[in-house]
């Protein structure tokens, strides 16, 4: 029996009330400014770093963090880590085809990347000449 139980996390920001607290306003820019600065701002409570430029995303509790608070352990998902670490130690052959699935799939899109730059570029050199 596996029970998980989500406890409250005071440690971090409830952007989701902030979110509906900033989408009452019935001023559209105003909506969108504030829903920006919120996603742009580390999740951890009473930090007000910005993260527009480089953010550290949670995997446990979905946070954007700035590098100072990127660190599970560091913003409260100490205890996710510790539960998910447990996880692998049981399981090291679910986590290692998991890792083989998403390495996988990273080289696909990288290779669809590839292909499409390429792509672009002898559509660069074809249509040379066109312009105005
Ligand atoms: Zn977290
Ligand atoms: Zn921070």
């Amino acid at each position: 029996m596996a029970t998980i139980t989500i406890t409250e996390n005071s440690k971090v920001k409830n952007k989701e009330k902030d979110l509906k607290e900033a989408t009452t306003s019935h001023d559209l820019d105003q909506v969108l400014d504030k829903v920006k600065k919120i996603d742009n701002t580390c999740s951890f409570i009473k930090c007000k770093n910005r993260t527009n430029d480089f953010a550290i995303e949670c995997k446990y509790c979905k946070g954007r963090f700035c590098p100072t608070h990127g660190l599970p352990e560091i913003h409260g998902c100490g205890d996710a880590v510790r539960k998910d670490e447990r996880q692998k130690y049981l399981h090291p052959n679910v986590k290692l085809t998991q890792e083989k699935h998403s390495q996988a799939q990273t080289k696909l899109n990288m290779k669809l990347k590839q292909m499409q730059q390429e792509r672009k570029a002898k559509q660069g050199s074809t249509s040379k000449g066109k312009k105005k």
